[in-house]
């Protein structure tokens, strides 16, 4: 049967919280690391393809999401989804609005909504503002992004920045009368000239409301959160069948070790919390700079603590930590080199026996997904909101099993790291 929803993620831990989301609501799913070359696996509901698209130059961004909505309709999929950040993530460029445009005009048409909301992980939207929390985007860690700080919490105003069309706002006031007062202010915004609209969203309610009114969009943009209410619409229209046990990775044993490149907030306490129990390696970027074999020596001491792990070695540090790298590395060279470093730490590790391993930091976890040679997740139980544990599949069909939790910045409890082993199945 063929693929009813084929999603384009524009970051690896993007797209497995997506997964994750899907397959809560009764999809399988799997997850495909860049645009494959083969068919898609038998038996699955919904694919998406991640992309590391978020932060690359425009023009690379719209030819990587083309050609994965190519394979994806070449896979017969009825409806199409474009996954960012709940926090709305984009430089002053893009590159969600020239994405967005670009598959709308590959898809011939002309509305879709954009609705990064995910009030289970705190993003709401109202009065097209996003809300991290309590905070204003604009107020929240957000500002102090390493690679896509956020200064402006309108999302109709960031939007309009990156697109040609007219974006317009679907508010509070229509979302809480359901799916069809949503639908009909659609269709206004449509009359109006808009191509866009930015959707409010408080509760998972409205998120079922609005994926309802989604129903016949052939492209939808948002964060995972709105992907809970698009299954029932297949499910009402007979196309899906509810798979129970569609999040079991199977029996697991084997070492343990946390990779974190990510400094957001909730990471450097998750990192103080893991630290306080676990043995700790901190990696320095500048001694990285200095060519010191960092990486062998994060191995070495690796090889002494791993048999008494978890284990965690983090390159995370404070706001202003990075802020004083940066400026003595540059933005994009200091992410590079820590990215590259951690990507071999965790290939060295793979290679020492470690078969469960946490990943944090969405441009980290793309780079240690690529050194590993994995170019697929079969997705399984949620940890926490947007993060699921997942089984590797490899390039290498001989590799040994590996169970991976690929874990954005921003999310997770303060005792993630701590306690995530708990909820493997
Ligand atoms: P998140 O999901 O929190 O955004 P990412 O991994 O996507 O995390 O981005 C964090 C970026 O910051 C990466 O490019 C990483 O290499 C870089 N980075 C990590 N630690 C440091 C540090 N100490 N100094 C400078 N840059 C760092």
């Amino acid at each position: 049967m063929a693929v009813l929803l084929g999603c384009i993620a524009d970051d690896f831990t993007g797209g497995t919280d997506l997964a994750g989301m899907l397959v809560k609501a009764g999809m399988k799913t799997i997850q495909l690391i860049g645009v494959p070359t083969g068919p898609a696996p038998e038996d699955v509901d919904a694919v998406v393809i991640a992309l590391k698209s978020r932060t690359n130059p425009g023009p690379e961004a719209i030819a990587e999401s083309l050609a994965a909505l190519e394979w994806l309709k070449a896979q017969g999929c009825q409806q199409f989804y474009f996954k960012y950040c709940s926090t709305f993530d984009s430089t002053s460029k893009g590159n969600i609005g020239p994405v967005a445009e670009a598959l709308m005009q590959a898809l011939n048409t002309n509305f879709t909504i954009a609705c990064p909301a995910f009030p289970a992980n705190k993003r709401s939207i109202y009065k097209g503002h996003l809300f991290v929390g309590d905070e204003l985007l604009s107020e929240s860690g957000m500002r102090n992004h390493p690679l896509t700080p956020m200064t402006d919490s309108n999302l109709v105003r960031v939007l309009q920045q990156q697109v040609s069309a007219k974006v317009g706002l679907t508010d509070y006031s229509v979302v809480k009368g359901g799916s069809g007062a949503i639908q009909k202010r659609f269709a206004d915004l449509q009359k109006e000239g808009c191509q866009f609209s930015i959707v409010d969203a408080l509760s998972d309610i409205d998120l079922h409301s609005i994926g309802a009114a989604c129903a016949d969009l052939a492209l939808v943009t948002g964060g995972s959160g709105i992907a809970l209410g698009l299954p029932e619409n297949f499910r009402k229209r007979g196309l899906l069948k509810t798979s129970a046990d569609a999040d079991k990775l199977g029996d697991v044993h084997g070492l343990k070790a946390v990779i974190s490149g990510s400094c957001s907030l909730a990471t450097q306490e998750q990192v103080r919390l893991m630290k306080a129990k676990s043995p700790a390696y901190h990696l320095d970027p500048l001694a990285l700079a200095d060519d010191k074999n960092v990486v062998q020596e994060a191995l070495e001491w690796a090889a002494q603590h791993i048999a008494s792990g978890p284990i965690l070695i983090y390159a995370t540090s404070t706001t202003e930590e990075v802020m004083n790298i940066q400026e003595r590395l540059g933005i994009e060279r200091a992410g590079a080199m820590v990215e590259d470093a951690l990507a071999g730490i965790a290939s060295g590790l793979v290679e020492a026996g470690v078969s469960q391993l946490i990943v944090a930091g969405g441009e980290t976890s793309g780079a240690v997904v690529k050194a590993l040679g994995i170019t697929g997740l079969r997705v399984g139980p949620e940890i926490a909101p947007g993060v699921p544990w997942t089984k590797a599949i490899f390039e290498d069909s001989k590799a040994q099993p590996l169970i991976l939790a690929l874990k954005s910045g921003n999310f997770g409890a303060p005792q993630f790291f701590n306690e995530a082993w708990d909820y493997i199945k």
